[in-house]
C-alpha cells in the first residue's frame, strides 16, 4: 500500500464541517449553546445525569481529583498500563500515585491486586482509585464499587477508551462506561485518535449534583454566579459608600457581579469544537458497531495463529479503541510493519517505568504481569473507515513475517 495505514485515525465527514463553520459564523466562539448541547447529548448516550464538557481528557482528570479534593499525600491506585494523565492527575494535586499490577488476561487493573494493596496497610491510607477501560475493555465497575464502599474510596472511571463500552453487572444489566451508577466521577478524551473527535477535548460524567456544580466552578477559575451562593454582602457588591447602606434602593446583587470562590482553570472547551464533538457523536455508534466488526475480523484471521501469545475473542461490551495482540519478537514486527507503511502502534509502556515514577521509587519487578504484556503487546490498525482491503493487507503481512520467521 502507498498510504501510511496509522493504529487510529478520525472521520470528519461533510456533516462535521457544516456544523463547525455554521458555529464559526454564529455569535459565539466561546461559552455558546453548542457547549451545553453537547453536553446534554453525551450524558445521554452514556446514561448519566450530568456532563461538564472540558478543553481535553487530561484537564478532565485534573478538574475530577480537583473536586474529590485530592490533597498533598494522598494515596490513589491505578493501573501502570494506561496514559500517563491517568496517573499524572494525582500528582498535580501533590499526591502519591500507587501502581497496581494488571490482569494478563484483560489488561485490565487487576481488582484482587488492588484489594491486596487494601489489606495491607491501615484503613484510610488510600483515598481513592482510578480504573481504565483500557483498549475499551469495560472495567467490571460494579465489582470496583463494592470494594471502594468497604474502604470509604472513590472512584473515578477513565474510559478515554471507551465511550459506547458497556459491562455485564450481576443481574445481567448492561452497564454503560460513564453511566454514573457505581464511579463518583467518569472520563473522556475527544483526541482526534479516540471514538470521537473534537480535536481536542474532553467530558466528565456523573450523578452527583453537589460535585457537577464543583466541576462547573473549577472549570472556569473557581468563579460562581448567582445571588444566593455568594459569601460577600449585597452592600460590598453594589460598591456604596458605608453612609449610604442605609439609602439602599435594591437589595440585590448587581448584574456584573460574580465571585471566585475557589482557585480555578480555564478548563472551557471553544462552542465550535462542541459543535464537532455533537456532530461525531452523533455517529459514535456507527463507528463502535465497524470498529467491533474489525476485531472480529481480527481474531478470526489470527485464532490459530501461534505466533500470537494473547488474544481473547469476542467480549461483550468492547469498545475496541485500541485491537491489541501479544506476539513474539514485537520489535522484529513493528519494524518489518513500518517498512510495509503499517503504523502499528504500542500501547502503553508502562507508566511505573517512566523516568518520572522511577524517580518516585518505582523500577523493574515491582508489577511483573505489566511488564511483561510490555514486552509483546501491538496495536493493529483499528478505526471505523480503516476499509476491509487495508484490513487484510496488514493481516496478510503479519503473516507473512511470522512465516518466514
Ligand atoms: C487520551 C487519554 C487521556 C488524555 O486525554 P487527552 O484528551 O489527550 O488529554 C487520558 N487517559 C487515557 C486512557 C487516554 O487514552
Amino acid at each position: 500500500m502507498k498510504n501510511i495505514i496509522p493504529y487510529g485515525r478520525q472521520n470528519i465527514t461533510d456533516e462535521d464541517i457544516i456544523a463547525v463553520v455554521e458555529t464559526l459564523k454564529s455569535d459565539f466562539l466561546t461559552q455558546g449553546p453548542r457547549i451545553a448541547e453537547f453536553e446534554e447529548a453525551f450524558a445521554d448516550y452514556c446514561g448519566s445525569k450530568y456532563a461538564v464538557a472540558v478543553s481535553n481528557g487530561t484537564a478532565a482528570l485534573h478538574l475530577c481529583v480537583l473536586a474529590l479534593d485530592v490533597k498533598k499525600g494522598d494515596k490513589v491506585i491505578t493501573t501502570p498500563i494506561t496514559f500517563a494523565a491517568s496517573a499524572n492527575c494525582v500528582r498535580y494535586c501533590g499526591g502519591e500515585v500507587v501502581f497496581a499490577d494488571i490482569d494478563s488476561e484483560t489488561y485490565l487493573l487487576d481488582i484482587n491486586n488492588v484489594r491486596n494493596l487494601l489489606e495491607r496497610s491501615p484503613k484510610g491510607t488510600y483515598k481513592g482509585i482510578i480504573p481504565v477501560d483500557f483498549a475499551g475493555r469495560a472495567v467490571d465497575l460494579e465489582a470496583f464499587r463494592k470494594l471502594a464502599n468497604e474502604y470509604d474510596l472513590w472512584i473515578i472511571e477513565d474510559s478515554c477508551h471507551a465511550p459506547g463500552g458497556s459491562f455485564e453487572d450481576s443481574n445481567g444489566e448492561k452497564q454503560i462506561c460513564g453511566n454514573g451508577k457505581f464511579a463518583e466521577l467518569s472520563i473522556f478524551s475527544f483526541h482526534p485518535v479516540k471514538h470521537i473527535a473534537s480535536g481536542e477535548g474532553g467530558m466528565i460524567t456523573t450523578d452527583d449534583k453537589d460535585l457537577y456544580e464543583k466541576l462547573l466552578q473549577l472549570r472556569t477559575h473557581g468563579i460562581v454566579k448567582g445571588d444566593e451562593k455568594y459569601q460577600n454582602s449585597i452592600e460590598f457588591a453594589q460598591g456604596v459608600e458605608e453612609s449610604q447602606i442605609s439609602n439602599l434602593k435594591s437589595q440585590v446583587y448587581p448584574g456584573w457581579y460574580m465571585e471566585m470562590q475557589d482557585l480555578g482553570y480555564n478548563y472551557r472547551i471553544t462552542d465550535f469544537q462542541a459543535a464537532l464533538g455533537s456532530s461525531q457523536l452523533k455517529r459514535a455508534d456507527e463507528g463502535l458497531e465497524r470498529r467491533r466488526e474489525l476485531a472480529s475480523q481480527y481474531y478470526e484471521a489470527f485464532k490459530n495463529s501461534e505466533f500470537i501469545k494473547g488474544q481473547s475473542g469476542e467480549i461483550d461490551g468492547h469498545a475496541y479503541h485500541l485491537y491489541i495482540i501479544e506476539v513474539d519478537d514485537r520489535l522484529g514486527l513493528y519494524n518489518f510493519l513500518r517498512e510495509q507503511n503499517i503504523y502499528a502502534q504500542i500501547h502503553y509502556i508502562p507508566c511505573h517505568l517512566m523516568p518520572y515514577y522511577r524517580d518516585r521509587g518505582w523500577k523493574e519487578g515491582d508489577l511483573p504481569y505489566s511488564e511483561e504484556y510490555y514486552k509483546h503487546c501491538i496495536s493493529l490498525p483499528m478505526f471505523p473507515t480503516l476499509s476491509n482491503e487495508e484490513q487484510s493487507f496488514v493481516i496478510e503481512k503479519i503473516n507473512s513475517f511470522y512465516a518466514g520467521s
